[in-house]
């Protein structure tokens, strides 16, 4: 059953622009690789099951996850597709992780001798990927002798299946290619010294794949940030070979219009004050939800306008500046697109100086996902 929410505040997921994406992503590909579908932090924020189901249909045919919860969350959705785990799992998961046909990334020689003994069943096979850290700095393996010790640990459990292995690069979405370039070579090094390799070689992330083309893909890439519509850095936004479509709107309505006097002061601190006569409208929504208060002074669409939020941002509730006396309930976008403008995450990103990414993931659980 759908939960009805009361409060006009809401995150308005576009499926359909998600689908769009994975099926130009999947344009892009060499036939027979596969397109593991990153859902991890709920989705980038925009609600993990649905997006899988949307990813799935759209061509992905694995989903990858950051945490043993998210796994087991997703697992209880989708009976059949593969969901690898990226980051670091505690040995206490392994059970349930080969019960519920769930891969884990290993990196760590110990990790494989303490979680052996815990896979309970002959016939549960615990399915892993090996990390191989070519220069994020994060997990992973750090040399061929690394490697080698641990793949051969793995191969001589008879329980337990070296089914991938993988890297991450640290600086694919940028123009200078030096990093990347030591980076892909110490993975390729890595490759070569596997007497087998297994079945899921990856390295492409969304920038791996739109600045490479065809190299790098290996067996499968990893499609997170552009699956949402976004572009990974600007150099990635200027060299894209389709228009990304964005998924995330965040609407509410105006719940309280009134006119102050000018010299009347608006919020916490009492910082803002009207400078003349005018309207106030009051939003339900405030740092809480996610919309910090670093935003105060960003603006909003009103009747296809823009007007910026005024005085400090509340917990529940934030302010904004109006140019006549709308009526309770007119549509306020905060992001995405109200008649001939358009407010962006990258908008957002610049406005709190961080990147697109954080975007989406801040907007709190307490903001209904609404699906389209
Ligand atoms: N692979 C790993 C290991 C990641 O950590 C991430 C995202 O952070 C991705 C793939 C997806 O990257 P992107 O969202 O840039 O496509």
């Amino acid at each position: 059953m759908t939960q009805q929410h009361f409060r006009p505040t809401k995150a308005i997921i576009d499926l359909q622009a998600i689908q769009q994406n994975v099926q130009n992503l999947k344009k892009l590909l060499r036939p027979n690789v596969q397109i593991i579908a990153v859902v991890k932090a709920n989705a980038y924020g925009h609600g993990d099951v649905a997006v899988a189901k949307a990813a799935l249909e759209a061509g992905a045919t694995i989903l990858a996850v950051a945490t043993p919860d998210e796994a087991l969350h997703i697992r209880a959705h989708f009976e059949e597709p593969d969901i690898l785990v990226l980051g670091a799992s505690p040995v206490s998961f392994v059970p349930f992780a080969a019960q519920k046909r769930i891969i884990l990334t290993v990196f760590a020689s110990e990790w494989v001798q303490q979680a052996a003994p815990l896979i309970a069943h002959e016939a549960d096979l615990l399915r892993l990927h090996i990390k191989v850290d070519s220069g994020m700095g994060r997990i992973g393996v750090r040399s061929e002798q690394e490697l080698l010790e641990l793949s051969n640990i793995i191969q001589t459990a008879n329980n337990m299946k070296l089914d991938g292995i993988f890297t991450h690069f640290a600086t694919a979405d940028e123009e200078d290619t030096s990093y990347f370039d030591r980076q892909a070579h110490f993975f390729e090094q890595c490759l070569s010294a596997l007497p087998e390799k297994p079945r899921l070689v990856h390295a492409s992330n969304t920038a791996t794949s739109l600045v490479k083309g065809a190299h790098f893909q290996y067996d499968a890439v990893r499609y997170g940030i552009s699956m949402y519509g976004l572009s990974p850095s600007s150099y990635v936004e200027g060299i894209l070979p389709f228009q990304l479509q964005p998924a995330f709107t965040l609407e509410s309505e105006l719940v309280h219009v009134k006119q102050l006097q000018a010299g009347d002061s608006i919020g916490y601190g009492a910082t803002y004050a009207a400078p003349s006569d005018l309207w106030i409208g009051t939003i339900p929504i405030g740092y809480a939800d996610g919309v910090i208060r670093k935003l105060g002074g960003q603006e909003v669409i009103i009747d296809g306008q823009r007007m910026p939020i005024v005085g400090r941002i509340c917990m529940d509730q934030c302010m904004v500046a109006l140019p006549k006396a709308y009526a309770i309930g007119e549509k306020v976008t905060l992001i995405g697109r109200q008649g001939k403008d358009v407010i962006s995450i990258d908008e957002w990103a610049v406005k709190l100086e961080t990147i697109n990414y954080e975007v989406p993931c801040i907007i709190t659980a307490r903001v209904p996902r609404v699906y389209v």
